[in-house]
């Protein structure tokens, strides 16, 4: 059993992103021949603007699922930035979308990373806005085109106080991260996010840390042969994913 995990991909629409397009792309359908499973772990999309959203980067990446996810099963849960990819766009691609935290059948847990940022609270509390029904359908029932003027001016600010810079992104706050695998009983932990890639040993967990897509892309492989199972950090740069 061959489980691959990728997040913070962080794709958009724009000839300069286009390299990273690629690569994703190139590596899904890496994935989708190597792998059994794939784990999509948030921050795919730098913007999601909603399900109904009909620009070209979101008919890529719609077409590219679709296709991956006839050969592997595909598991997509949300970051801060995609938090609005819903249920119409996991139908529409064969993906299925996981909650916040989910425990996987051979015990590791996977989220996105941002939750285990306990000591921003500022960014705890915007969380629980952008999270709540209410700001999601009163969000979502904007005509489209005042959603995408919404989320331009949000990459704009974001561009302009780096805030989602890796600099900026507080790390993971240890004492919740070991309540997290003990709550949930784990062993393993995958998350993206922070940007600050690696992998750490405790004696109660091990903790993989995706990277961000920026010169490299980043995924973890793990391969599971009866109880022996084997991790890989691995990452590769975007020319060559693009492929
Ligand atoms: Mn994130």
């Amino acid at each position: 059993m061959q489980r691959w995990f990728a997040s913070d991909v962080h794709l958009d629409d724009g000839a300069e992103h286009e390299l990273r397009t690629a690569a994703f792309l190139g590596w899904l359908r890496r994935a989708a021949r190597s792998a059994d499973e794939i784990y999509l772990l948030g921050d795919l999309f730098e913007m999601w603007i909603g399900d109904d959203d009909d620009a070209p980067l979101a008919r890529r990446a719609r077409a590219a699922l679709s296709e991956a996810s006839a050969t592997a099963r595909i598991s997509f849960l949300v970051g801060n930035r995609d938090f609005l990819v819903g249920d119409t766009f996991a139908r529409g691609t064969g993906i299925e979308l996981l909650g916040d935290v989910a425990r996987l059948e051979d015990g590791t847990l996977v989220c996105h990373g941002d939750t285990l940022c306990t000591d921003d609270a500022a960014y705890q509390q915007l969380r629980t806005v952008l999270h709540s029904p209410e700001w999601r359908r009163e969000t979502l029932a904007k005509p489209i085109a005042e959603r995408r003027a919404m989320g331009d001016a949000l990459r704009a600010a974001s561009r302009e106080a780096n805030a989602f810079k890796a600099d900026n992104i507080m790390d993971v706050n240890a004492a919740t991260v070991s309540t997290t695998c003990a709550t949930h009983a784990v062993r393993v932990l995958v998350h993206g996010h922070t940007h600050r890639p690696g992998i750490e040993r405790s004696s109660d967990w091990d903790r993989y840390t995706l990277g961000a897509w920026e010169r490299c892309g980043w995924w973890l492989e793990s391969e599971q042969r009866g109880t022996e199972q084997t991790w890989r950090l691995r990452c590769a740069p975007l020319a060559l994913l693009a492929e």
